[in-house]
């Protein structure tokens, strides 16, 4: 049997997942990140048929015609739907391996921190049923700190802040171990949320989830900053009481308005884990930032009012949309050398 499984290890492509609840990315040993989708599956009514996942799914999101429905299974980052999110995985590690199922892959998925056991049990059961020889679950915190580069490894205070679609998470690490966290449902998504009902509030105008987060990438933002006049937009949507087309002008200032909650929520639940860290983690935290990873930490900038707020200074990671991946790659990559009383994993 171990020579058996020696022999897999060559031939077959290890992957790292970073089952997000917006976007999904797979990392293949030796080829790096070669896919990046939406986690949307669109599903007909009725007869419960996969018709799209990913890039083809988002495209029908607030779309689709009554028989059909576009949804997120991992939306909050709960599993709302366990055989959705099955069949999702399964549809993208068979992508990825071009249908070359006889090579059973090694699997390392990254999963919130706030995951439930019976959460936990199912991705495992999912990603078995994929075809996985072995699974490791791993906290997105800790993937993000490998994917940023962070030195985890060494006696000092890392932090890391992921802001994804449905949640944040929030850690200190040190010795490639979690030290304290928070991971809270709130991400990306709810900014689009308190965008519709602001408008919706102020203006009676009603748009959708996709159009508010494309304002939200193209003029969102949630500090001032000197050459915000550019940042305006003609928001075309419904009016709520006539039910007529309608068009609104935001700008910047009032994008901010919107955004209050959310953005509160978030920065609460820095404050807070800043709060309960040990005194010398602290004290690294502060000579060496925070680093913000996620497609949330995007946000214009989320970077300097954080730093502003929490007097440490604050540094994005290179390419936050990936960090989950990259990291879940590496971890994999480090496995057989990687001292598993430092690096706190889940095995089976
Ligand atoms: P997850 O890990 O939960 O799948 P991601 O890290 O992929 O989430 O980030 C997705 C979130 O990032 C979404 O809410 C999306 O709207 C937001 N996002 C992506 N790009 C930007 C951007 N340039 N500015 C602001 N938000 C962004
Ligand atoms: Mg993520």
């Amino acid at each position: 049997m171990f020579i058996l499984d020696k022999l897999y290890g060559l031939f077959s492509n290890d992957l790292g997942i970073d089952l997000g609840t917006a976007n999904t990315l797979v990392h293949v040993r030796g080829r790096g990140i070669v896919l990046s989708e939406p986690s949307v599956v669109a599903i007909q009514d009725g007869t419960n048929k996969v018709l799209a996942v990913g890039q083809e799914a988002k495209k029908m999101l607030g779309r689709t015609p009554n028989d059909i429905k576009a949804i997120r299974p991992l939306r909050d980052g709960v599993i709302a739907d366990f055989e959705v999110v099955e069949r999702m995985i399964r549809y993208f590690i068979e992508k990825v391996h071009n249908r070359r199922t006889f090579v059973r892959p090694r699997v390392v998925i990254g999963v919130p921190g706030s995951i439930t056991e019976v959460e936990k049990r199912a991705v495992r059961e999912s990603v078995e049923q994929a075809g996985a020889r072995e699974i490791y679950l791993i906290e997105e915190s800790l993937a993000a700190s490998i994917g940023a580069n962070l030195p985890i490894q060494e006696p000092s205070g890392n932090m890391i802040v992921d802001v994804g679609g449905g949640t944040t998470e929030i850690a200190v690490i040190s010795l490639g171990g979690i030290v304290t966290s928070n991971s809270i449902r709130v991400g990306g998504d709810e900014f689009d949320e308190a965008l519709i009902n602001y408008l919706r509030k102020k203006y009676h105008l009603v748009i959708g989830e996709s159009i508010a987060e494309e304002i939200k990438i193209r003029i969102g933002n949630v500090y001032p900053n000197k050459n915000e006049r550019k940042l305006k937009m003609e928001v075309k949507g419904r009016d709520a009481i006539t039910g007529l087309p309608k068009t609104v002008m935001l700008d910047a200032a009032e994008i901010r308005k919107a955004y209050q909650e959310p953005l509160n929520m978030i920065i609460e639940a820095i404050k807070s884990t800043l709060d309960i860290t040990p005194p010398e983690l602290a004290a690294d935290i502060c000579e060496r930032g925070i680093v913000l990873s996620g497609g949330g930490s995007l946000l214009r900038g989320f970077d300097i009012l954080l730093s502003k707020i929490t007097n440490v200074p604050v540094i994005l990671a290179e390419n936050p949309l990936i960090c989950v991946a990259l990291g879940t790659g590496r971890f994999l990559d480090e496995i057989k050398f990687i001292n598993q009383k430092i690096y706190k994993m889940e095995f089976r």
